[in-house]
């Protein structure tokens, strides 16, 4: 019986196809290709490689390149103008005051980013806890500390504890320590596990519903 749903923001909240997530990927490549001083083209490959290495650019450009002013970068990926990009506003919103269990918001990306977002869709006093990736010393999921972290803040054993968020890697660890989890898969990409998949949040099944 799950008692409590942990959300993804990025590419969860909004689907993947609104091209808020491509702005921010151009931006994390451009920001990459400025601060260790590659071509685009090659940026595209390392990052690739990063995520898997790291779990994010960020952490990667932090240990490999010395990256500081981490301030700095996260403000620049992502953009302000959420309004341009962000779709289906009323259905959003319908769903998440539909939702008839208590939710939280596990983000790997800075509050500032969440709270737009949220803001945009006016659901953000719906959740809590509301977790960002400065809360977990920016070294986000898939590291299992951070799942731990907002668990103990849950209260909840984590059998009760469903996670949605549109990456299986970041699924997998939580799976690995006995959650339950819920894939966004838009394109309906081939995946490594056979994880329960939606291709959108207006998806999400009605059990979950009231
Ligand atoms: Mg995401």
């Amino acid at each position: 019986m799950i008692k409590h749903i942990i959300f993804d923001v990025d590419k969860t909240i909004y689907p993947d196809s609104c091209g808020f997530g491509d702005e921010m990927d151009r931006r994390i490549s451009e920001y990459t290709a400025n601060f260790i001083g590659k071509p685009l083209s090659e940026v595209d490959i390392l990052r690739k490689q990063s995520v898997k290495d790291y779990g994010t650019t960020l952490r990667w450009l932090q240990l490999e390149h010395g990256l500081t002013d981490t301030d700095h970068y996260l403000d620049f990926v992502h953009p302000v103008d959420v309004e341009k990009y962000l779709p289906n506003k009323n259905e959003v919103k319908n769903i998440f005051h539909k939702i008839k269990v208590p939710i939280s918001i596990l983000s790997n990306g800075p509050m500032e980013n969440v709270d737009r977002i949220l803001h945009f869709y006016e659901v953000k006093d719906l959740f809590n806890p509301i977790i960002d990736i400065k809360m977990n010393q920016l070294k986000g999921k898939p590291y299992t500390e951070v799942y731990e972290r907002i668990l103990k803040i849950i209260g909840l054993p984590i059998e009760e504890v469903l996670l949605v968020d549109d990456v299986e890697d970041y699924l997998i660890p939580f799976h690995d320590m006995g959650g339950n989890v819920l894939l966004v898969n838009e394109h309906n990409r081939p995946t490594k596990m056979n994880f329960n998949q939606i291709r959108n949040i207006l998806e999400l099944p009605p059990e979950y519903l009231t």
